[in-house]
């Protein structure tokens, strides 16, 4: 799956458990399906579904008695055939494991057996399993399976490892298509009057997560790729959106083919956009489902980011037709070797499509996310035992994916970029329409690269956190000697952090005039030589997953240095410099003098990785006397190069600019507090309300936002009322949505709360807007006030929904001791099962920040009063 949250978000998150905490509930094994036959009968007026399904199943022993996963359903007639007898079978229901168990009088012998169910079920409004989504004055039935809600929808063996074909059909109304994951096969007269019946092609082996069924109105946009049909679907209003999606997927397509030298498993492909999803998207075999605004857009209005948003998504999803529905994990314990993947593969075909986007540049800053979460004590090893579908649904984030992700950069960028493709390619090939374990792929990868692959891999997989390397460097006559050290990096140690822990890495050096080889680092601590005086990097192509700590006056020489680091290393070196001063390793000026070393840098990415770090900054650790200066401080070393930019500039400039133009007006007008900027992002606004074409994609999101910062009720009315007349484009649609948080007027944030929790708001939206108001320090009181208080009817409205983990995530944006009893406070008496990581990590968050304020305030001011004026 992936997120919506960030831009390769990954998807699902987190589950609102409404139920008693659940226990182990995994399946004995000694049933195994092989096949399953569904018919479904949606009914979307008073959304409910009849289902029938028949179940071919080999037993391993004889048995009385057979459990399988059931949610919600109620059962009518069961029947177990076998050896040539039909028994009627009773249902006992254990609805806190969600299974069901069919038991007959007489045994059943080993082998063969068929079981044959009657039932009903609920089309639900929780966007989990089959599901009712409302658009257009009308009503969809969609499914979302992943994690464990395949058993909402048809009784199931709904675990992973059970892969089994599915030959699906449906009878829906006349008006109406249906989609599944099966190319369609027939479409006959239903037995009640206004129906017909579509089926669909059986599937090949499959998992039952990746069950898809979609009914409703939808209209697609087809093309081809390699002979295999390809379809974008949308409502019929957003068809006109579907085109760039088209051409992003066929292109894709191709090249998974080639890469993995398996052709595409599933044989047609549809990707439809649905109004109301939970996830970001949801990688079903051969029927991926989507967010409306995570796949439809108009290529020549759209953002830069958009644009990258959508090709990186479908690429992700494309990716797991092979890592994860082809090649599927044994449990949800190794879901990282689904999603890590995908996550990590996404950027490839989009760097041969469209090379002037850098996306190498995106995966690194991907890397830095993943550090955020793997520098708390709270963090989590990759792989981690999970039982119940609250902790399975937990392990999707930002460790599954884009730490993985960073993981496999770097053991890539080690053995070599054939090798590792190779590696892959036998793989997938010896495990295709199987199930795979963590130790089946480094084993394997080990084997074809001859190069010690397993060993990486363990030391990461297994064990949580990110090493930090100590670099320090003696230079004596015409040579350095370079001493490594490694040891955890945890932002805020406590008496409980872990000591000794050690990674087998492989490190690749950088001089200023010689790369040094990459060699393995496995040690606590190990010497190299470089063969002159120069600066020493420590992570060529920032490829390693790893910090480095340099000595404060080696940062400064590496910014200095003009055959220094690359635009990737800049990045790198820049996370690494903030995590030092989050540690308190080193002041925060050492991150300042970088940062000013490089306001004038042109990648984007670079940027970036400054603006937001100065946001933070600005934020949370200035000290209310020296807030003035601080602002005065960007305007003088930022301004200068948003005004080589202009605002709204050249409409023509390349994305690079025009992202960079973006990251600088939020910096200058909204850190840097610049009224002349900010009258300018108003008067930019307006124009663009009264003509969408007045502004470049690129930069609209942001003009936005830093009006709204200061507007008043009539600015806010304005954004308002452009959400009723542009539902019909996704993308404009959330330029003003997502703006409403940035409001500060106390009167304003109540209207966004309010607004938040009202029909308007699709369910998928709400936590969007309360997080955003929960990040924002001018709104963060009235808003922890509204989420106490309206609790039962936030979770209330978000269900069993993702929404609720974000909004634990943004509360961890507090900054202050006391916001920590009070949030902790909460939570003892209104605890959230599917959230209990988050939470806790939430936590240490606002305990690291408030001790990062007693760290770094007073040295912030020293550094201001010695330096800004
Ligand atoms: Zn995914």
């Amino acid at each position: 799956m992936n997120t919506p949250r960030i831009r390769r978000l990954a998807l699902l998150v987190a589950l609102l458990a409404t139920a008693a905490p659940l226990s182990a509930q995994r399946l004995s094994g000694d049933v195994v399906p092989e096949h399953y036959t569904l018919w479904f009968a949606p009914d979307l007026d008073t959304a409910t579904f009849r289902g029938d399904e028949t179940i071919r199943i080999q037993l391993r022993g004889p048995a009385t008695a057979i459990t399988l996963h059931a949610a919600e359903i109620e059962f009518g007639e069961v029947t177990i055939e076998a050896a040539g007898r039909t028994q009627t079978a009773r249902v006992t229901l254990d609805a806190a494991a969600e299974t069901a168990t069919l038991s007959v009088p007489l045994q059943i012998p080993a082998g063969e057996a068929t079981v044959r169910i009657t039932y009903a079920g609920t089309l639900n409004d929780k966007l989990r399993g089959f599901y009712l989504s409302r658009a257009n004055g009308r009503s969809y039935a969609v499914t979302q399976m992943e994690p464990t809600d395949a058993r909402r929808a048809f009784p199931s063996f709904d675990e992973p490892a059970y892969k089994a074909t599915f030959e699906i059909s449906m009878t829906i109304d006349e008006g109406d298509t249906g989609i599944s994951n099966g190319a369609q096969l027939s479409d006959t007269p239903g037995s009640e009057p206004g129906t017909h019946t579509l089926s669909f092609a059986t599937t090949p082996k499959m998992s039952t997560y990746l069950v898809a069924m979609l009914v409703g109105d939808f209209v697609c946009r087809s093309g081809e790729a390699d002979g295999t049909p390809i379809r974008i679907c949308s409502t019929p209003d957003k068809l006109g959106l579907t085109a760039y999606a088209l051409e992003a997927t066929q292109q894709q397509l191709a090249f998974y083919n080639d890469y993995f030298g398996i052709p595409y498993p599933f044989g047609k492909l549809d990707i439809i956009a649905v109004p109301d999803f939970s996830a970001g998207a949801m990688e079903n075999s051969g029927a991926i489902i989507f967010r409306e605004r995570l796949l439809l857009v108009d290529p020549e209005r759209a953002s830069i980011g958009s644009r990258k948003a959508v090709a990186s998504i479908i690429s992700h999803e494309l990716a797991h037709q092979w890592f994860g529905n082809l090649v599927t994990m044994q449990w949800w314990n190794d879901i990282w070797l689904n999603e890590g993947f995908a996550t990590w593969i996404a950027s490839r075909p989009l760097g041969q499509w469209r090379p002037e986007w850098n996306v190498e540049l995106d995966d690194a800053s991907d890397t830095q996310r993943a550090l955020g979460l793997d520098a708390l004590r709270s963090t989590r090893a990759i792989r981690l035992a999970v039982d119940t579908p609250d902790e399975i649904s937990e392990v999707f984030d930002g460790i599954a994916y884009e730490k993985t992700a960073g993981v496999l950069r770097m053991v890539e960028a080690f053995v070599g970029a054939d090798l590792f493709r190779t590696g892959i390619a036998s793989y997938l090939e010896k495990h295709a329409y199987g199930n795979a374990t963590g130790e089946d792929f480094w084993n394997e990868m080990t084997r074809v690269t001859g190069r010690p692959v397993d060993r990486i891999m363990q030391a990461y997989i297994e064990q949580p956190g990110v090493p930090v390397i100590t670099v320090s460097t003696q230079c004596s006559g015409s040579r350095t000697d370079v001493s490594l050290s490694q040891e955890r990096f945890v932002e805020t140690p406590d008496s409980s952090s872990p000591t000794g822990q050690t990674w087998t890495m492989p490190v690749c050096l950088k001089s200023t005039n010689s790369q040094l080889s990459c060699e393995m680092l496995d040690q606590r601590q190990q010497t190299r030589t470089a063969s002159a005086c120069e600066d020493i990097f420590a992570n060529a192509d920032g490829r390693g997953y790893y910090l480095t700590e340099y000595a404060p006056n080696a940062v400064r020489a590496l910014a200095r240095n003009p055959t220094g680091p690359s635009p990737i290393e800049r990045v790198s070196l820049l996370g690494d410099e903030w995590w030092m001063v989050r540690s308190g390793r080193h002041e925060i000026g050492v991150y300042h003098d970088l940062a000013a070393a490089l306001a004038d840098d042109e990648t984007t990415a670079v940027t970036e990785a400054i603006t937001s770090r100065l946001a933070f900054t600005g934020t949370y650790l200035v000290e209310s006397a020296q807030r003035a200066n601080y602002q005065q401080w960007i305007r003088t070393r930022f301004g200068p190069a948003l005004d080589a930019l202009g605002l709204p500039g050249d409409p023509d400039d390349a994305n690079e600019r025009q992202s960079r133009r973006a990251e600088l007006l939020a910096l200058v007008g909204g850190t840097g507090d610049d009224a002349m900027v900010q009258r300018r992002a108003r008067e930019l606004a307006a124009a663009y309300i009264a003509n969408p074409s007045s502004l470049p994609g690129t930069l609209v999101s942001t003009v936005l936002r830093v009006a709204a910062a200061g507007g008043n009720a009539e600015l806010y009315d304005r954004y308002l009322e452009q959400l009723d007349g542009l539902a019909a484009e996704p993308e404009e649609y959330y330029r003003f949505f997502s703006a409403l948080p940035s409001f500060s007027d106390p009167a304003l944030v109540q209207r966004t709360l309010a607004f938040a929790m009202s029909p308007a708001v699709r369910t998928q939206d709400t936590a969007t807007l309360i997080a955003g108001l929960l990040r924002r320090p001018a709104s963060r009181g009235a808003a922890w006030t509204f989420v106490q208080a309206e609790w039962p009817t936030i979770t209330q409205k978000l269900g069993t929904f993702q929404g609720i983990p974000g909004i634990i995530r943004a509360i961890g944006s507090f900054c202050s001791t006391d916001a920590a009893m009070q949030v902790a406070e909460f939570f003892r008496t209104n605890a959230v099962a599917s959230a209990e990581r988050t939470l806790r990590q939430a936590l240490e968050r606002i305990d690291n920040c408030a001790a990062l304020v007693s760290r770094q305030s007073s040295a912030l001011t020293s550094w201001l009063t010695a330096t800004a004026r």
